[in-house]
């Protein structure tokens, strides 16, 4: 006899930041949901994001916005520098409070926020690798096949499986489109404080956007987003010929040193470039 195909009532394919809050979002209404992740463990790679008031609403839904509070801090103020002449061209004070209250921004930390919504799902709510490689539908259920031969029915299937989407594809959406930039991005870890303030700096123009702000007490985040020419190619091929490319561009700016030793500071682990795509709405 044919073993009979597992079934559940809700699938949430993949476990990134969207996989991981939507399974939250329905535990916390009482709703059961299983999370398919391809890979073996949580990827708890990457960086950090600059986190705004909005996010930290929907993370208060969620009832893990203290938790992220706890760990990070608040940033203060924005200056944006013009990266040719060194001017600040714009400056704004967090804390003031304007017509919803002052702004809330944090840098958070990726691996801290997927850890914090992980530990809030109920036991054997993700299966890991658990690659869906097809998906065909049965009336309303959908059939999904995963990599391991185990095929799964869901009654509901949520794709929160990331750029390269398969419920995506199957949903016939427009392939995601490049935005003509890369971002390169990086964590400098300070073990004894880096004794920088909180604040959000921003470099812009020469040809990149720059940025930096402190995560917590030791850790300060960065990005460098620029569009690559001909003259770039290969620049991504390793993390230690990444950081030198940034560090060079910066340098031919008016950016000061204390953000270059920033940069400079990075294990090369910590440093990553990618194109950043876009997957227009429905
Ligand atoms: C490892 C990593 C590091 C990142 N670091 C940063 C950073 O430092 N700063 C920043 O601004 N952005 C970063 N990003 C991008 C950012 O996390 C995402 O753009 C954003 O969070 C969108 O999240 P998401 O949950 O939609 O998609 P993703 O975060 O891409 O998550 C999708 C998940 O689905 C899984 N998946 C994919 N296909 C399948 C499948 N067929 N079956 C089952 N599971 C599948 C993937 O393994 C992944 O875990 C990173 C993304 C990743 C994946």
């Amino acid at each position: 006899m044919q073993p009979k195909d597992a079934a559940e009532d809700i699938v949430i394919a993949g476990a990134g930041l969207a996989g991981l809050a939507a399974a939250l979002g329905l535990h916390r209404k009482g709703v059961r949901s299983l999370v398919l992740e391809s890979s073996p463990s949580l990827r708890a790679s990457g960086f950090a994001f600059t986190t705004w008031k909005n996010a930290f609403r929907a993370l208060d839904a969620l009832w893990v916005g203290d938790k992220i509070r706890e760990q990070h801090l608040q940033a203060w103020a924005l200056r944006v520098v013009a990266s040719a002449t060194g001017e600040i061209v714009r400056e704004a004070d967090f804390t003031k409070q304007g017509k919803r209250g002052p702004l809330e921004i944090r840098c958070v930390r990726r691996d801290l926020l997927l850890q914090a919504l992980e530990e809030e799902l109920p036991k054997g709510a993700i299966r890991y690798s658990s690659k869906i490689v097809s998906i065909e539908e049965d009336g309303n259920i959908k059939i999904l096949q995963l990599a391991d031969g185990s095929v799964l029915r869901a009654k509901v299937l949520i794709g929160c499986d990331g750029i390269n989407s398969v419920v995506a594809k199957w949903l016939g959406l427009a392939k995601p489109s490049y935005s003509g930039r890369s971002a390169a991005r990086g964590l400098a870890h300070y073990p004894d404080g880096h004794g920088f303030e909180p604040k959000f700096l921003q470099f812009v123009g020469h040809g990149f956007r720059s940025g930096m702000l402190p995560c917590n007490e030791t850790d300060i985040y960065w990005f460098f987003t620029w569009t690559p020419s001909e003259h770039d190619k290969g620049v991504d091929e390793s993390a230690s010929k990444l950081k030198q490319f940034v560090l060079d561009k910066l340098r031919g700016s008016k950016v000061p040193e204390e953000a270059l030793a920033v940069i400079d500071k990075s294990e090369m682990s910590d440093v990553l470039a990618a194109p950043l795509r876009f997957r227009p709405p429905l």
